[in-house]
């Protein structure tokens, strides 16, 4: 139990009206994007300066509070639920772009600002920060660092590490390290950036975050491929990889997914179609039509019944807004969506996707399937009610079963959405006792009282 005390200081650091106790208002950070049971956290705390956030963090560790920080809590896999009355730290009021270095084309924000106002603020300017995840209308920068999050355009432009130049992060002690620099090269100290991208708050809080960004992309094309097969989309991904083409962004959908979805958005996806690949390249416009042409090419080699090319921004844009609600879609068909995120080598796409409808068919359980199919990413989405208790027991063994198909693959649990409590029970199965033994005493070298996330990625 967190004394009245220790909540007259926090309210001191952080101010009364950025302190939480109410039941009513504790119950929104009981919970995130996963299908896991709700903790009730004691107190939740909105920091609105750095200095706040780093006194925060001290006192939980003073007092041995477990300590959970929260941005906008879509994570899929646990990362945000609490330990029953600790700590949750909200970055809602951390949201400043601290600065947009056109010369140097980088950005320094605060780990509350939302990435696509992130996103919006740099292409205004003429670069482009890539990392998209579907709900980055939503989600925060502090949130995708701390995934590594991933997203649509993952194939060609990589993913949330790969932009982190920097971050200055409160140890939990409440002092400042830095890692990284605003350089292109750094090779200065440990690379703690590596290891603070995709801790998932349990290794250090971050305060400020330096962002690689590029020049945005000239010219982009946008296609959807309509297929009356399942294997012929999921082998043209295949190909067009082979084919040393490198799309911007390559998903897949298949029948289940692209009814829900059309359902949802009344795009004209076309709802007949056994498989629809969602394609858009990119780059200097010479390129982008010969890419295209050989994209089309492949496609209609590989058996597509039809092409439809997006006329203009408008209709490209539908596209992916479709694409982006394919998760909304689906959770409406349903009381409990399970959206999981097993990705294998991308040359065996073909093959997890029909693993994918067998495990359905073996465990008796509605799963669509979309998602980032050139990544290797697949999304294979569980529809059921955990009211249930026989199907959710099925669900439950299908998970596992899709876990070891993607992992004798060559595969891993998770492409972009992290380990959390969800998978921390599988995570032996793709690492080694001994990889776990070694995180754990990163763990306690860093945060002896296991105070920071206490239970996420490694257990405890
Ligand atoms: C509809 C939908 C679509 C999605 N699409 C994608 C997708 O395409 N790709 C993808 O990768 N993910 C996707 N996700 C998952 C999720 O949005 C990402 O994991 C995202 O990065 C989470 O951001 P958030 O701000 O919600 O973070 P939260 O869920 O609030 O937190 C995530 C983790 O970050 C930690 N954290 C947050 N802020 C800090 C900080 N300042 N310091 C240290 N740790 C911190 C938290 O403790 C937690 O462990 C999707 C989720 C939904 C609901």
């Amino acid at each position: 139990m967190i004394s009245q005390a220790l909540l007259k200081e926090f309210k001191e650091k952080a101010g009364q009206e950025n302190v939480f106790t109410e039941k009513a208002d504790l119950v929104t950070y009981s919970y995130d994007a996963a299908v896991l049971e709700p903790v009730l956290p004691g107190v939740a705390i909105r920091p609105a300066s750095g200095e706040a956030l780093s006194q925060i963090v001290r006192l939980c560790n003073e007092n041995k509070i477990p300590l959970t920080v929260r941005g906008a809590g879509t994570n899929l896999s646990g990362g945000t639920i609490p330990l029953r009355d600790g700590v949750v730290v909200l970055t809602n009021a951390l949201t400043k772009i601290l600065e947009i270095n056109e010369a140097d084309m980088y950005a320094v924000v605060q780990p509350g600002v939302v990435t696509a106002k992130l996103a919006a603020a740099v292409a205004a300017k003429g670069l482009f920060y890539p990392p998209d995840p579907g709900s980055q209308a939503v989600s925060t920068l502090g949130g995708n660092v701390a995934e590594n999050a991933g997203g649509l355009r993952g194939l060609k432009y990589g993913v949330t590490r790969d932009y982190v130049m920097g971050i200055q992060f409160f140890d939990v002690n409440g002092e400042i390290v830095k890692t990284g620099s605003r350089t292109v090269k750094c090779a200065t100290g440990y690379n703690l950036t590596g290891l603070l991208v995709g801790s998932e708050g349990t290794l250090g809080v971050f305060n400020e975050i330096t962002l690689k960004l590029i020049p945005l992309p000239a010219h982009q094309k946008a296609m959807v491929a309509v297929f009356d097969n399942i294997d012929k989309a999921s082998e043209t991904v295949a190909a067009i990889i082979a084919h040393r083409i490198v799309p911007a962004t390559l998903e897949f959908m298949d029948n289940f997914t692209i009814r829900a979805v059309e359902d949802y958005s009344h795009v004209g996806l076309p709802t007949d179609a056994a498989a629809l690949l969602l394609i858009e390249v990119d780059g200097y416009p010479a390129q982008v039509e010969e890419d295209a042409e050989k994209v089309e090419l492949l496609c209609r080699q590989k058996g597509a019944t039809s092409i439809r090319v997006a006329e203009d921004a408008a209709e490209r844009d539908s596209v992916w807004t479709a694409r982006r609600s394919a998760l909304s879609a689906l959770a409406k068909l349903k009381p409990t969506v399970v959206l999981e995120d097993a990705t294998v080598p991308r040359s065996r796409i073909p093959d997890m996707v029909r693993a994918m409808q067998d495990i359905a068919k073996e465990y008796n359980i509605s799963i669509g399937t979309f998602g980032h199919a050139g990544d290797g990413n697949l999304h294979p989405t569980i529809l059921t009610d955990r009211r249930d208790k026989a199907e959710w027991a099925r669900v439950e063994a299908a998970i596992a079963a899709i876990f070891d198909k993607a992992l004798s693959m060559g595969g891993t649990l998770s492409g972009e959405h992290g380990t959390g409590l969800a998978k921390s029970c599988f995570l032996e199965k793709e690492t080694s006792a001994a990889t776990i033994i070694y995180s754990r005493k990163i763990k306690t070298a860093l945060d002896p009282n296991y105070i920071l996330n206490p239970g996420k990625i490694i257990g405890r």
